[in-house]
């Protein structure tokens, strides 16, 4: 991504109103410029897992890649790859508001989640106005806010590992943002959309919802995408880098009123990133709609995880309930002597959460990855 160096009086004014000072707006600059560095900051242990001859079930990727109509989409699209973005972006959001029943103006593509969740939190957190996450979670928008010095109000999940609505709200009353994401990262559980629709029916006005649905395709449950259609404050966030296999080709899109997410755009003035590559674009619209094949991926996952869980179940092993292509198991001992265990058998499982020191995160990589670890965990007398 690339960004100016000056931002539109509009832009300067609305800042200083927030309350941001001139070191805070120096960092709403330098933020646009570093947004993939965060993410990538983020993702640094998985890329350090990349040794030949790894098992890779440690950072929540497809075990594949895209479905086969995005990669013949995507290859022929090289062809025109001399022609800048344009078509190619209005095709994939008129597929992405049929598939979710929102208006196409409701839908914009970005390159990947990270970036449009970088956006959110500034815009609408501030010195005043806070971030509300669960604890534990998927931590960017966290880390976005700690940088720049929004309070960070940390809430546990529930008994059943939902999102404790009523406790985020109470936390932080006035906040800029309550970030929900189901299935969440890592405990991979479900926040009820009840729930959701109560945090949205109950928060401050002008604050968001941020529902991050990046796991929603490996789940059977239903999506958010119709909050966003009755123009609540809501804005879902949806990644192509999980079910979809897409994570290194970069697509991703929001779903929301068009005014909430332009107003995330004003700080960057002509921003060129918002011009995509076309093959990552015709791949993604190629894909979403393929939904017996969505279906089946789904399917090979589930079954996949099912038979490790009867593997961890038979052995007393603990683990949490899953809705996603990974799963929390609690090893009662410190998880990453777990994990650097597995390691020397050359498997590179997740990590741990410091609220759940002894829990490490498993995806579910392929059945031939998946019987590695299973032969792991007996040789490991786990
Ligand atoms: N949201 C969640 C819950 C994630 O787990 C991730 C990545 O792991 C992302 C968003 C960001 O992914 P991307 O920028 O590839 O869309």
């Amino acid at each position: 991504m690339t960004a100016r160096t000056e931002l539109s009086d509009e832009a300067l004014s609305d800042l200083t109103r927030r309350g941001y000072s001139r070191r805070g707006i120096g960092k709403v600059l330098s933020l646009f410029a570093v947004a993939p560095a965060l993410g990538s900051a983020l993702a640094a242990p998985a890329v350090a897992q990349e040794a030949k001859g790894m098992v890779m079930i440690g950072a929540n990727e497809c075990w594949t890649g895209p479905l086969a109509p995005g990669a013949a989409a995507a290859a022929a699209a090289i062809a025109t790859g001399n022609r800048y973005t344009g078509a190619q972006r209005e095709a994939f959001a008129k597929a992405v508001a049929s598939v979710e029943g929102v208006p196409p103006s409701h839908v914009m593509a970005w390159p990947g989640s990270s970036d449009p969740m970088a956006r959110i939190i500034v815009t609408y957190c501030s010195p005043t106005r806070g971030l509300v996450v669960a604890n534990p979670t998927f931590e960017l928008a966290e880390s976005v806010a700690r940088y720049m010095g929004v309070k960070v109000a940390k809430v546990p999940l529930k008994a059943d590992y939902g999102h404790d609505v009523k406790a985020m709200l109470a936390a932080d009353p006035n906040a800029g943002v309550y970030y929900i994401c189901t299935p969440n990262n890592p405990s991979a559980t479900l926040t009820s959309l009840p729930d959701v629709e109560w945090l949205i029916a109950n928060k401050p006005a002008g604050s968001i919802v941020l529902l991050d649905e990046a796991y929603i395709h490996f789940s059977e449950a239903r999506p958010g995408a119709y909050l966003a259609a009755q123009d609540k404050e809501v804005i879902v966030l949806r990644t192509f880098s999980k079910l979809f296999g897409m994570a290194g080709m970069r697509l991703g899109a929001t779903i929301a009123r068009p005014d909430l997410m332009a107003k995330t755009m004003r700080y960057d003035g002509l921003m060129a990133s918002y011009a995509l590559p076309n093959p990552s674009l015709v791949c993604g619209t190629a894909s979403l709609t393929e939904a017996g094949l969505i279906k089946a991926r789904r399917d090979e996952m589930i079954a996949v995880r099912s038979k490790t869980l009867a593997l961890l179940d038979k052995r007393g092993i603990e683990h949490l309930p899953a809705e996603a292509n990974f799963f929390m198991v609690d090893w009662k001992k410190p998880a990453k002597e777990v994990q650097a265990a597995f390691a020397r058998e050359s498997i590179a499982i997740g990590r741990s959460w410091p609220i759940w020191p002894t829990r490490s995160r498993i995806t579910v990589g392929s059945a031939t990855e998946m019987a590695a670890f299973d032969a792991a965990v007996v040789k490991l007398n786990l």
